[in-house]
Parts: structure tokens; sequence; C-alpha cells
């Protein structure tokens, strides 16, 4: 990375400073106080540096949008070069070069007839236009009264209160009742697998199994309530935030077959799995369904800038078209909305996915991934099984794996045992009891294994 140093690699003071003037997100600060966090000072190739000089495995991509590690020569030249000539002008009544070269290259990579893209900064924001695009799209086909949205249990959307109307996650959500919206939801393959609480659904079997449950419970769901109902929103094919819940590609492709005969739009979201997370470059390829609308964000600019996505078919375009005074435009947008030097930079990714082979190495690191987590967790005493699609990785740290019992959540396992990785130089995160590893897709395979090695070590100390 090229990056000018802002500081001496000893310089004194920034975890103080840090403790003196920043709130930090998802961060009990009393706990923060607790231990010397990293001050990140840099990044080259797949590891980050730290003020103090250690160097940290970038385990979950820098929060799962890391594709081919940091300070990649071709998109920092993209950057600069965009740079030059414009750093950002508004998509509101103007257009600009990069977001017509990203929306063309989106179009031709998006599943077939996904063909408008609506830009926008986040995940967060994709999720948000998205669910206006369903609400507004019914009420201007004439079907008002379809208002309401369906989501998996413990659906993970994004933390704008639209995207969190859409999920529940019971320690993020809980008391924002009275400012959200209530969406109706049914449980997903993982909760109802055989083994629920070990969440052993590992097998391909069990989980299809699983899943023919959870589809009759969305089939019962819209029976009930398709009438009202606008969308049904999902992250297809794994659903991170919730600690790694799996689905079979054949549930996607039934519950796409479901919204049909029901009327209903499918709003996948993407922003985790997309750019080749699960090994093709959009997890709803894996299942061959196109959903009405798809939300991509993270992963979108390699993970150098925020710049998202909501791609549309032609059908919820067309619903948004007529006179000004019919107030049919979808009334959205925010100022940095696809930012030309994003732009520039998601380009760039989309060309070095292209040119490296990002894709087939991604299935390689996925098979590597998948031999190191089966020789070094599966043999660990406290350590539930794996649950892994492509490079998405979770697995549950228990008290006792044979029974399911978990450790009481006040012990913070998962966090100590990402506390203790940081020994070992990696980064990885606890999410609850769920350790989550994501690497960057184009991560040697080498460092995959000591990625989990490392892992499984810290696991091992953390439930010693
Ligand atoms: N949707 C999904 C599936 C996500 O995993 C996330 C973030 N982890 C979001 C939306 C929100 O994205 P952002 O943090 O960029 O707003």
């Amino acid at each position: 990375m090229t990056t000018k140093s802002t500081a001496a690699p000893d310089a004194p003071g920034w975890v103080e400073r840090d403790r003196r003037v920043l709130w930090h997100p998802f961060t009990q600060h009393d706990e923060w106080l607790g231990y010397e966090p990293i001050v990140v000072e840099r990044a080259e190739g797949f590891e980050l540096v730290a003020a103090d000089g250690r160097r940290y495995l970038d385990g979950v991509s820098s929060i799962w949008c890391n594709v081919h590690g940091h300070g990649h020569p071709a998109i920092l030249e993209a950057m600069h070069a965009q740079l030059d000539r414009l750093q950002h002008s508004t998509m509101l009544g103007l257009s600009h070069v990069p977001a017509i070269e990203l929306g063309e290259r989106l179009v031709a990579i998006a599943p077939e007839g996904l063909t408008r893209v609506f830009f926008s900064d986040a995940g967060s924001t994709a999720v948000e236009v998205a669910l206006r695009m369903a609400f507004q799209y019914w009420r201007q086909v004439g079907r008002p009264e379809k208002q309401r949205f369906a989501t998996l249990v413990d659906a993970y959307h994004g933390d704008t209160l639209g995207a969190v109307s859409l999920g529940f996650s019971e320690p993020f959500h809980t008391g924002y009742e009275p400012i959200t919206f209530r969406s109706l939801s049914f449980p997903p393959p993982f909760l109802c697998a055989p083994l629920d609480g070990r969440g052993d659904c590992g097998d391909a079997a069990a989980l299809e199994a699983a899943a023919v449950a959870s589809l009759a419970a969305l089939e019962r769901l819209l029976d009930a309530h398709a009438h009202e109902l606008a969308a049904v929103f999902l992250e297809p094919l794994m659903q991170g935030a919730a600690g790694m819940w799996p689905q079979p590609p054949s549930f996607l492709r039934r519950v796409r077959a479901l919204c049909d005969a029901h009327d209903v739009l499918l709003v996948c979201d993407e922003v985790a799995t997309g750019f080749g997370r699960t090994g093709r470059m959009f997890a709803v390829e894996q299942a061959g369904i196109v959903p009405d609308v798809m939300c991509v964000a993270k992963g979108l600019t390699g993970g150098y800038l925020p710049v998202a996505a909501t791609l549309a078919t032609e059908r919820v375009f067309d619903a948004f078209r007529g006179a000004y005074a019919d107030y049919r435009a979808l009334f959205h947008g925010h100022t940095y909305g696809g930012n030309p030097l994003g732009c520039a930079a998601a380009i760039a990714n989309l060309d070095v996915f292209e040119r490296e082979g990002t894709l087939a190495h991604a299935r390689a690191l996925a098979a590597t991934l998948a031999g190191a987590l089966d020789a070094h967790v599966a043999k660990l005493d406290h350590a539930g099984p794996v649950r892994r699609i492509g490079t998405m990785v979770g697995f549950d740290l228990l008290r006792d794996p044979q029974t399911g019992e978990r450790y009481p959540s006040h012990e913070r396992r998962a966090h100590r045992a990402a506390l203790a990785a940081r020994d070992e130089g990696v980064i990885v995160r606890g999410l609850g009891d769920t350790m989550i590893l994501m690497p960057p897709l184009a991560l040697p395979l080498d460092q995959g294994e000591r990625l989990v090695e490392a892992t499984a070590r810290a696991v091992a100390r953390a439930t010693a």
C-alpha cells in the first residue's frame, strides 16, 4: 500500500486519544476500556498494520468487504486517475461517466432481468431503497393495500430504521419497537434443522429436510398475508449477521416460486453474499433465480469505498414512470450515492475479478478453508459444527457440543477468542457465541490455513 504514514510506528497516545473522543459502532465502551484496542495505521495486501508496528491478517475482510487485499495496484491506479478528473458530483439531476460505466457493468454481470441500477452509499441505504421501491411499486400498480414485508427470523438488513424494521436481532433491536414497523417473519432452514441449537445442518440432506419445514411456514404466511404483502426480503444462501445460517439453493428456488404464485416481490439482499463470497459472483446464481430487486454493497468496490446499488427489473422500474405531476418518481437519494471515485474503484474491482480469476481462486480458498476447518476446528472440545458456504464461515462456541449447551452470554467466549486470535496475529470476529471468518477472496491458500489454525488455537485458549 502506498499510503503515507501519518504516525511514527511507535507514536504514543493513539489509544488514549481514541478513548477520549471516539464512539465505536456495536461497542460497549466500558468493555472497550478493558483491553488494548488495535489502532490500524495502514494495510499491506492481506495484513493490517497497527500504529505500534504489529501486523494482523485481515480475517474478516474489514467487515466482509475487502476482496483482493488492501492496496491492490490496479484499483489504486483507477482511483488515482478518477481523483484527478472528478471527486464527486451528484446523481440528482445529473449523471457522470463512472456511474454509467459501472451501471452497465453491473447489469451485465447481474442475473438476467435486473436491468436498472440505483446507486447509494451503504448496504443499509441499498436496503432502504429496495424497501421504498417495493412499497411504492404496489401503490403505483393499483394495489396500495400491499404494504407489509416478510423476512426470515433473525434477518439482518442493516442499521437504518427501515432496515431494522425488516430484520430483528434480539440483542441489537430490542426496545426499538416504538420507532420501527413490524414485519412478518418465518423461520429459516437453519432454525428448522433437526439439531436445532447445535446448528448441525452442515450436511446437505439435513439442510434440505429443514428447508421443507421452513418453506411450509412461508407458504402458510403467504396464504394468510399475500394480499397485504409487498415483498419477501432475504439474505440469499447465507444469513450472515445471524451467525452464518445456510440455506440450500433449492430453498431459494422454492421461495421464488412461492412469491410468484402469490404475487409478492422477492428482494434479495446480497450485501454480504455478493461479489464472490459464496463462490459465485452472486448467491442467487447458485439457485438460478432472478429476484425482482437485489441489493449490493460491501465488496462492490473491492472494499475500498462506500458505494452501494439497488438493482431492479424493468417491471419494477416501469411502475415509477409517468408525468411529473403524477408523483410516481422514487423520491429518494443520498448525497454521495454513486460517488465517482467509488464507482471507479468498483469498475477496477470488476476488472480484477476477470483478469485474476478471482472467483476460481475463491473456490480454491473455500476448499482450503474446509480442509483446515475439518483438521483444526472440528476436533476442538468446545466448537459446534462448522457452517460454511464459499468463504463465509461460522461456528458456535458451546459449553457442550454434544447437547448443544451454550455458554452464559456474559462470558463473551467468542469475543475472548477473537481477542486471543490477535495474539496469533489474526483478526476474526465473535458475533454472540459465533466465530466468524470471512477472508478476502484473493487470500493465498497458505494464509487461509494459517487463519484457521490460529483461530482454532485462540478458541482452545478462550474455552480452556
Ligand atoms: N445487509 C446485509 C446482509 C449485511 O450483512 C449488512 C452489513 N453487515 C447490511 C445489509 C448493512 O450494510 P452496511 O453496514 O453497509 O450499511
